[in-house]
């Protein structure tokens, strides 16, 4: 095939920057950049005994007080917060520095030996208390009702390097979520309607890791710029055809992500089948640069789900996502190919990464459907109350309110949550 002309405004690149490089020669890179990995140590040492004690009276009764968004003591009502982790690990700055693959201590590989139930022996009274960290991270001693807490990081995925604490309250979240409902009530099933009860709302952190990098990426492909468009009789057709002039483009584009978040549960990153779309993602971005160091009290009266997947296994998402961002990066420099740009070849190399895992908060309320089985969630971001979900739709209201003019545009936006599932 001939060699496609060059687009005279695209500046010529040497030659070793040329042809994307072989998988040969992709592993060998990626094998001299191995490196021993540096990490982060985020355990919060103050609470190394396994109590959270208040500051001012020394109490075990803490918990996160939504509207203000710090611990309370539930004795003597003193609230304070733990550190930001942006300040207290150095996570604001550096980036441009970071070098290979940086791992906070929380966000450390899952070891599949390690047990996910923690007994504790009550400092209150000596008795043993088991907590299940699939979904709690504390528990309340049955003699003394001590609250006892998981503080160290036991590597299973369910303590995390930093929380970000509901700031949203459980009314709050009820309004929001019937609100949504409430919109879309012409359309819901008659049933769901029927066993709507949003005060079934349960909070709960879900794991995420947060990812700062910087990174470089290159895009080879064609771009077509329009020269004639002229249109012909065939018969009774006529028939429009158009003329371009073809490039071979190359672009190449540096840029630094701070605070990227991927799913750290492998349970939601992959769609599960009885289960509708991912509707997580749709409230995302959460405020990741308020999240505070460890502290299990921000946990109690909310569920947990731990981590199940490492940094190892996130990396080619990551890139995905690199590669995604490049792309909308070049687009500006791509105005004069009115006919379309089509990418064949891309090129990422990721320069450094820092990862810090992190819970962050969600108001859920659940619906399985039972002519289906299909599970409807409808969720809310406890930190700006964005709100989205899938509810059961009637199918014969759609069709009709699709006769009407006026709601069809709510039809559709119905009829669009159900058709993601
Ligand atoms: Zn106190
Ligand atoms: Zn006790």
């Amino acid at each position: 095939m001939a060699q496609l002309p060059h687009d005279p405004d695209e500046p010529r690149r040497p030659a070793f920057d040329g042809p994307p490089p072989t998988l040969e020669e992709e592993l060998a890179a990626a094998q001299a950049g191995a490196e021993p990995t540096p990490s982060i140590e985020t355990v919060n040492e103050e609470l190394r005994d396994g109590l959270n004690r208040c500051p001012k009276c020394g109490s075990t009764d803490i918990q996160l007080r939504a509207s203000t968004g710090q611990l309370v003591c539930l004795f003597c009502r003193h609230e304070w917060q733990e550190e930001r982790v942006e300040e207290e690990f150095g996570l604001g700055h550096g980036i441009e520095e970071l070098e290979g693959t940086v791992i906070a201590s929380g966000a450390a590989d899952i070891r599949a030996d390690v047990a996910d139930v923690v007994t504790f022996k009550c400092g209150g009274c000596g008795a043993e208390v088991s907590v299940d960290t699939t979904h709690a991270m504390n528990a309340r001693c049955h003699w003394c009702r001590h609250t006892l807490n998981v503080n160290e990081q036991i590597p299973n995925g369910a303590v995390p390097d930093a929380v970000l604490p509901f700031k949203l309250t459980k009314e709050e979240a009820i309004t929001r979520i019937r609100d949504f409902a409430g919109r879309r009530r012409l359309f819901a099933l008659g049933r769901f309607k029927r066993e709507f009860v949003p005060e079934n709302v349960f909070g709960v952190y879900l794991p995420y890791l947060v990812i700062d990098a910087h990174a470089e990426s290159q895009y080879w492909g064609q771009g077509e710029v329009q020269t004639r468009r002229w249109t012909e009789k065939q018969g009774d057709n006529n028939v429009t055809y158009y003329a371009a002039d073809v490039y071979q483009l190359e672009r190449r584009v540096a840029y630094v992500v701070d605070d990227l978040t991927m799913e750290g549960s492998s349970e939601r990153a992959t769609i599960a089948k009885d289960n509708t779309n991912n509707i997580i993602n749709t409230i995302l971005p959460f405020d990741t640069k308020n999240a505070v160091q460890w502290n299990s009290s921000y946990l109690v009266g909310f569920n947990s789900e731990k981590r199940d997947l490492n940094v190892e296994a996130l990396k080619p998402k990551l890139e995905d996502q690199l590669l995604s961002i490049g792309r909308s990066q070049v687009q500006g420099s791509l105005q004069k190919f009115n006919r379309g740009v089509r990418w064949e070849q891309e090129k990422i190399d990721v320069g450094g990464s820092r990862w810090v895992a992190m819970y962050l908060p969600v108001w859920l309320y659940s619906y399985r459907q039972r002519s289906n089985g299909l599970l409807h969630y409808i969720a809310v971001n406890a930190r700006t109350g964005e709100t989205m979900g899938s509810i059961p739709v009637s199918h014969p209201k759609l069709l009709l309110a699709s006769l009407t003019v006026g709601t069809v545009l709510e039809g559709v936006a119905a009829a669009l949550l159900v058709a993601s599932a």
